[in-house]
């Protein structure tokens, strides 16, 4: 165990009958560092998060956050945690500000202080004196958010944090995460959109059927979004066979061909060239990129 680590995850596994829903999971989180399990539905996401908030037994393995081990009945470190992990339930007929308050009790703060100042973080001043039912989905989940945030926790838990939030919610979130984070706070969070993972996590762990098949640094996963020289013609057959004759390995991919060595990226005139002399002129030639989901799904493979 590492006591300088926001989470250490060690072998973590949750079998439900047959299921395997968690299957020997290991990962650390840094402080500072914003972690994003990234995984399709069903692919062990929330039951990992439930397992290190102490919500759900682990099968086997272990679990320590901010240098403690989580085990039933050890209450001490969860003063030091915050988390968010369904939809923000907030008392509907209470204002804002009283859902915060009583969040405060429960968390033994006294004074306004606490409250005024997540108020500010959240930007929710204009809603303070709102009742909660009626507050839109963003604002909600900002007052969710400033539930989990009140005690200003080491670690932050946020399952599905950008769900049915729009662009503009998104990135206020993103500002929010990368403050926490410059201030030396970890964030764990999950999501099954990559491009929306991509703008918030730093860190990402690609979740596939409970096994984490990919961990790397965000800026990594991005680079894998290979670029690839696109190109249609008529007969796709003739075309490839003079590709192959010139050295080049074109791939099929629907109606067209695809080429990704570096030559060929770096020189589609002579691709072009090749192929009108060979009889075979292109309909179309371009460069083309992956995107990020194209990108996610190469890496977890056929479902
Ligand atoms: P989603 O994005 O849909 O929430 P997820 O990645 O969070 O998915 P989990 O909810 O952790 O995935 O579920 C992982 C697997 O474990 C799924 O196959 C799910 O059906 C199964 N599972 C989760 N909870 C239980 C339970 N209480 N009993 C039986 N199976 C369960």
């Amino acid at each position: 165990m590492n006591d300088s680590l926001a989470v250490d995850a060690e072998h973590l596994t949750k079998r439900y009958g047959d299921v395997v829903a968690v299957d020997e999971l290991s990962f650390t989180i840094a402080p500072g560092q914003i972690y994003a399990l990234l995984g399709l539905n069903g692919a062990g996401k929330t039951t990992t998060i439930r397992m290190l908030l102490g919500m759900v037994r682990p099968t086997g393995g272990r679990v320590s956050l901010l240098g403690n081990r989580i085990r039933p009945g050890v209450c001490a470190v969860w003063s030091r945690v915050g988390y968010l992990v369904e939809a923000p339930a907030a008392y509907p007929d209470l204002t804002v500000t009283e859902n915060l308050e009583t969040v405060a009790r429960l968390r033994g703060l006294t004074g306004d202080k606490p409250i005024t100042a997540v108020i500010a973080r959240l930007g929710l001043e204009p809603y303070a004196h709102r009742r909660a039912r009626t507050l839109s989905l963003g604002n909600a989940q900002r007052l969710g958010l400033a539930k989990a945030l009140i005690h200003r926790p080491e670690l932050l838990v946020l399952d599905e944090p950008a769900n049915g939030l729009d662009p503009a919610g998104v990135a206020e979130i993103r500002t929010l995460l990368g403050e926490l984070a410059r201030d030396g706070v970890a964030v764990l969070l999950s999501s099954h959109i990559l491009t929306e993972v991509a703008r918030l996590a730093t860190r990402i762990g690609v979740l596939d059927r409970g096994r984490l098949v990919w961990t790397g640094d965000t800026t990594d996963l991005v680079a894998q979004a290979r670029p690839r020289l696109s190109v249609v013609v008529r007969d796709r057959a003739a075309a490839a066979a003079a590709l192959h004759t010139a050295g080049h390995a074109p791939a099929a991919e629907g109606e067209g061909l695809l080429l990704d060595s570096e030559h060929a990226l770096a020189h589609p005139d002579e691709i072009a060239t090749l192929l009108v002399a060979a009889g075979c002129p292109p309909l179309r030639l371009a460069v083309e990129q992956d995107d990020l989901e194209t990108c996610f799904l190469r890496l977890v493979g056929p479902q």
